[in-house]
């Protein structure tokens, strides 16, 4: 204490205010501060020496004053005393200047210093005080901060760059998935929340007409949807985004294409969520049906057309042979009363005309009958039922016994199915096809055999003869009323048992056609589907 106020009263301190009380309490203070205060000389040499100091570096005040401060500079670190004290000289002070110093036990400690000139009564530098204070701490917890943010800094560009990884990876996984839509044969559209298009493909564009950027971003209802449909799609797309409603499966509606021209779209539609399941887009996938729509609706009205012209037709040969009937009956009834009377009593040519008259007539009654019967196969059919067609074929050869037995003929059978059919048509269908295969006959015994086998979900049924055979051009008409072939002319018929045979089939569900090679015999087939 004594000594602060030494220094003090050499300095220039001393003054009428300061008197021995104040020298003696400013001196307390200096004792008592936790920094460090040091007087020194201009050349380095420790003159006064605090309890703060004796604290920081270790040394006692009597250990270290008349020593240089250059005791406090680490081995091996630059002597910076010379370089402050020459500033000091110069009469600057330099404040919180940062380096390191050894404590007496040799341990290095982080300082920060202010030094100041210390002048005398006429201002002249006599020599510096030094307020030193240990910094350790904190330069250890700024080192700690430092290292942290270091750490920080490290993960954050971690971070960063396994962000930019996953987003090139996204990346290229959404060009992926754009390339797998884009050869998709169906158009796709994703359309968000706010109704503006999102993504769409190649097809889309196609379809549509425009680019890929004219697209994105457009709302798409007010652009793409032809106006009298946009409301009612509208609410179908704002109760699928509130999650009201599931998809619906192939929702048809048409879109508005460059031109203004409307192409018919079949939708299939899919909402998309985000991780946390809400509903974001709709993704929609539609197929241009534009061309189907207009096939199938061709077909509807061709369908209807022959419908139509069918039952005129039927109407057409029911009236006629129905009405036709009576005036014959009467012909062939009268011609036939001239022949029992009058033959023989007028001329040999009379006799003649009249026989001609009276095949004529029954010809005729003949046809109309067959007519008759090809009118019925559309008007009297009746349901269909579980029908053995090995009873039909029985029932077939027995109605034929006759012609049978004239001919020598061998009508043969393999196992027959039972099908759901009309037992009555079925059975005249039958016997039709195997009546012709005894009919056209060559010199030989007639054979035919019948034949059943099951493809799929269809019975194939098969008539095959050895007769005369069918010629090739005659194929196209085969099937239709009153056609012969020219060959047949030979044989009795009206032309209108295969016609019957058509017709019988057709109402089953099946088809019809025939195999023929001339002078080898003919094999006619038809199916029948298998139904539970
Ligand atoms: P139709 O037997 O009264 O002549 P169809 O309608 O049964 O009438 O047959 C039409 C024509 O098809 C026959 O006139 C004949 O030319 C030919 N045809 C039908 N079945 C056979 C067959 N099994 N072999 C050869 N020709 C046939």
């Amino acid at each position: 204490m004594e000594y602060w106020i030494r220094v003090m009263e050499d300095i220039n301190v001393k003054s009428e205010q300061f008197n021995e009380e104040k020298l003696a309490f400013l001196a307390s203070i200096i004792e008592s501060s936790d920094d460090a205060i040091i007087g020194k000389t201009l050349d380095g040499t420790i003159l006064s020496w605090n309890m703060g100091a004796q604290k920081i570096y270790g040394y006692s005040a009597n250990e270290v004053t008349g020593h240089s401060i250059s005791i406090l500079v680490p081995p091996g670190y630059p002597d910076d005393i010379s370089q402050i004290l020459k500033r000091i000289r110069q009469g600057q002070r330099i404040e919180h200047y940062e380096t390191v110093r050894m404590r007496k036990d040799g341990k290095k400690i982080d300082i920060s210093l202010t030094i100041s000139p210390i002048k005398d009564s006429t201002g002249r530098i006599i020599g510096a005080s030094t307020i030193a204070r240990d910094i350790t701490e904190r330069k250890r917890a700024e080192e700690a901060l430092r290292r942290a943010y270091d750490d920080l800094e490290m993960r954050v560009q971690e971070r960063t760059s396994e962000l930019s990884r996953t987003n090139e990876a996204l990346r290229r996984e959404r060009d992926k998935a754009q390339k797998y839509l884009d050869v998709a044969g169906v158009m796709v559209v994703i359309i968000g929340a706010d109704q503006k298009v999102v993504l769409v493909n190649r097809k889309c564009c196609e379809i549509l007409r425009y680019n890929e950027h004219e697209i994105i971003g457009k709302n798409w209802f007010e652009t793409f949807l032809p106006e009298r449909v946009r409301y009612e799609v509208e609410v179908v797309f704002t109760k699928l985004m509130a999650g009201e409603i599931e998809p619906v499966e192939f929702f048809e509606n048409p879109v508005l294409t460059r031109s203004g021209k409307e192409r018919m779209i079949a939708w299939h539609n899919t909402v998309l969520r985000d991780e946390a399941g809400n509903i974001t887009s709709i993704l929609s996938s539609g197929e241009d049906i534009t061309e189907r729509k207009r096939a199938e609706e061709e077909r509807e009205r061709w369908t209807a057309e022959l419908a139509r012209s069918n039952a005129e037709l039927e109407q057409f040969a029911y009236v006629a042979s129905h009405d036709l009937q009576e005036p014959l009956r009467m012909i062939s009834g009268f011609t036939k009363l001239l022949e029992r009377r009058y033959k023989g009593r007028l001329d040999r040519s009379a006799d003649e005309f009249i026989a001609y008259i009276v095949d004529g007539a029954a010809r005729m009654q003949r046809m109309i009958e067959d007519l008759l019967a090809y009118s019925r196969v559309g008007t009297r059919g009746k349901p269909f039922e579980p029908t053995n067609f090995e009873d039909i074929f029985d029932q077939a050869v027995a109605n034929l016994m006759i012609t049978i037995e004239e001919n020598k003929a061998q009508v043969t059978h393999d196992p027959l199915p039972t099908v759901m059919a009309d037992d009555s048509q079925v059975a005249q269908l039958l016997q039709n096809l195997i009546s012709n295969g005894i009919k056209f006959r060559r010199e030989e015994p007639p054979r035919v055999h019948v034949s059943a086998r099951r493809k799929g979900n269809e019975w194939f049924f098969s008539v095959q003869d050895n007769g005369i055979g069918i010629a090739p051009e005659f194929f196209g008409s085969l099937f239709q009323l009153f056609q012969r072939e020219h060959a047949a002319n030979k044989y009795p018929g009206t032309g209108i048992g295969l016609a019957i045979c058509r017709r019988i089939v057709e109402r089953h569900g099946g088809r019809i056609w025939a195999e023929s090679e001339v002078g080898k015999g003919s094999k006619f087939y038809f199916t029948i589907p298998v139904k539970k």
